[in-house]
């Protein structure tokens, strides 16, 4: 029996011991950059002579290693190893299940620098941005462990007098998980581990950007006890295999996390049901936003502003619940805006994720970092430029200075489309009515804040604001496991709820059974 869930405290690396064993650790791993990586099918390593490379970007230099690719027979041959696997699997007792979650939590605990280094060189993550990710990946273990274990209690229903009735869960089938590059090692874990430990098959399709760090999870599962073909390691291009992954009638579910584009395009494709089908496919999908944070004319400002800077530009604005846009009442937007300009520039630097303390790191890829670009240059036309910083001449990588537009229009789009960068854009309004009203005209809904003393405008906040994940008095970004569920509404998503408490029935079926007596 696991004692109570609590989640895992962060590494401070203030502390010169923990500084030292991160600086060791990153010269290890960095040992131990430019290697190969197989695929993975049915607990078989395959060199399939196609190769991801996955480059640092923010040392354009360093090649952090390469990945097979796999080919259609691989995604063949996955989709029935899985599907064999699970049949074993499913059988196993719930505590066996979840016992393979709590040992993966104990590996990654112990090789807790070791996956933030990871993380510094294949995607310029800082220490304390990479560190709390590797202890959300463990709180999704813990938490979906526990979980699987409370699901399998037996549920209380009606009484009839001469009837025995039942109700429990069961697996769903075999399913994949698309996987993200910005949070490479704590999504994949919680998506992948989900399903499994409620009985399902998976194949594991990594993004792109970040394959070294996705393997190095899957060699994680394997060690802890995850039996071969259960989960299967597949990377290669979204754009070549997700088509042919998706629509195999055998697939029963997609979890999916990544771009409104992408999300859509997979929900519709696994709608059409292909001969040989008997199912319906169910997708769980977590897609972009346009957090905004609301400043009321109530609010604290100092606390306002704080808030507003970590959550507009830690890890560079890459975070799907990053602050994007400030919508602030007119008497105190001039405030505000200074106090951000002047936070920003005393609190807020630009290196690499490997020196470990700036918050603008490297936007992840080339055309990631094109896009980001275009968006400053549109900003200065629909804004004015509050603050822009400055990137140090001797970094080699894809960085970009934050950028402050302040009096922008509702319908800029930079207040409207997701950028993905350390971009701001301050939106002043006349009164709370037209903050949320602005607020709410986004086709996302993923998190929100709102900063005010005032009571009833927290009130209307509470049932208004159109959100998945709606902060009072605090920042958007940092959501914890089993604290603040996290998933969107709107076009952000299938509002799925990871790290919650109905996560995992997105990945079982309900059956009722009754016996007459
Ligand atoms: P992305 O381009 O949509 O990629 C996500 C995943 O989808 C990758 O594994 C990608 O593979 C794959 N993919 C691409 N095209 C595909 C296709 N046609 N069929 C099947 N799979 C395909 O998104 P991203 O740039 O990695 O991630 C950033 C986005 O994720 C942002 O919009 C962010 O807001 C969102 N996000 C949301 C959450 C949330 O919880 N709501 C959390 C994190 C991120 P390749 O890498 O091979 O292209």
């Amino acid at each position: 029996m696991r004692g109570p869930y609590i989640p895992e405290s962060f590494i401070d690396f203030s502390v010169e011991a923990n500084r030292q064993k991160m600086l060791d650790t990153l010269e290890q791993v960095k040992g131990e950059l430019g290697q190969n990586y197989p695929i993975v099918v049915n607990g078989e390593r395959r060199e399939t002579g196609n190769w991801i490379t996955s480059v640092n970007p923010g040392n354009l230099d360093q090649v952090v290693g390469k990945v097979a690719k796999a080919r259609p027979s691989d995604i063949e041959d996955a989709i029935v190893a899985a599907g064999a696997a699970m049949q074993q699997w499913k059988r196993l007792s719930v505590q066996t299940r979840a016992s393979v979650l709590f040992k993966m939590a104990a590996i990654i605990r112990r090789r807790r620098f070791e996956y933030t280094a990871w993380m510094a060189y294949e995607l310029d993550k800082g220490w304390a941005e990479a560190d709390g990710e590797v202890a959300e990946a463990v709180d999704f273990l813990e938490w979906y462990g526990r979980h699987a274990l409370k699901m399998s209690n037996p549920v209380k229903l009606g009484h009839l007098a001469d009837e025995a009735n039942e109700y429990f869960h069961q697996p769903i089938g075999v399913g994949i998980s698309i996987t993200p590059w910005n949070f490479p090692l704590a999504i994949l874990v919680g998506m992948t581990m989900a399903p499994v430990v409620v009985g399902n098959g998976m194949l594991l399709k990594p993004a792109s950007n970040t394959p070294v760090i996705a393997y190095k999870m899957f060699e994680v599962m394997e060690e802890a006890g995850v039996p071969a073909g259960l989960v299967n390691f597949v990377p290669g291009s979204g754009g070549e295999i997700g088509d042919l992954m998706i629509d195999d009638p055998r697939v029963r579910f997609v979890t999916f996390t990544g771009s409104k584009a992408v999300g859509i395009r997979i929900y519709e494709r696994a709608a059409k049901v292909h001969p040989g089908q008997r199912h319906l496919k169910s997708v769980i999908a977590e897609m972009g936003g346009k957090d905004a944070i609301l400043v009321d004319k109530s609010a604290d400002i100092d606390a306002a502003v704080e808030g507003i800077v970590a959550a507009a530009f830690g890890f560079a604005g890459q975070k799907c619940s990053a602050c994007s846009r400030v919508i602030v009442h007119q008497d105190v937007a001039e405030a505000v805006t200074r106090g951000v300009v002047e936070r920003t520039k005393a609190k807020v630097s630009v290196g690499t994720g490997v020196a470990g303390s700036a918050a603008v790191t490297a936007i992840v890829d080339k055309d990631q970092f094109a896009s980001v670009k275009n968006y400053i240059e549109i900003g200065a036309n629909e804004g004015t430029l509050a603050w822009k910083g400055e990137v140090p001449a001797e970094l080699n990588g894809y960085y970009v200075p934050p950028v402050i537009y302040s009096d922008v229009s509702r319908t800029a789009r930079i207040a409207c489309e997701e950028i993905f960068g350390p971009v701001l854009a301050i939106v002043p309004v006349k009164d709370f009515d037209e903050a949320l009203d602005v607020a709410n005209e986004s086709e996302y809904g993923l998190t929100g804040s709102v900063y005010a003393r005032d009571r009833a405008v927290l009130d209307r906040a509470r049932t208004e604001f159109e959100v998945g994940n709606l902060y009072l008095n605090r920042k958007c970004t940092g959501a914890m496991v089993g604290v603040h569920p996290f998933g969107g509404f709107k076009l952000s998503g299938t509002d799925s709820k990871a790290g919650g408490p109905d996560y995992l029935y997105n990945f079982v079926e309900a059956k009722s059974v009754a016996e007459k007596l």
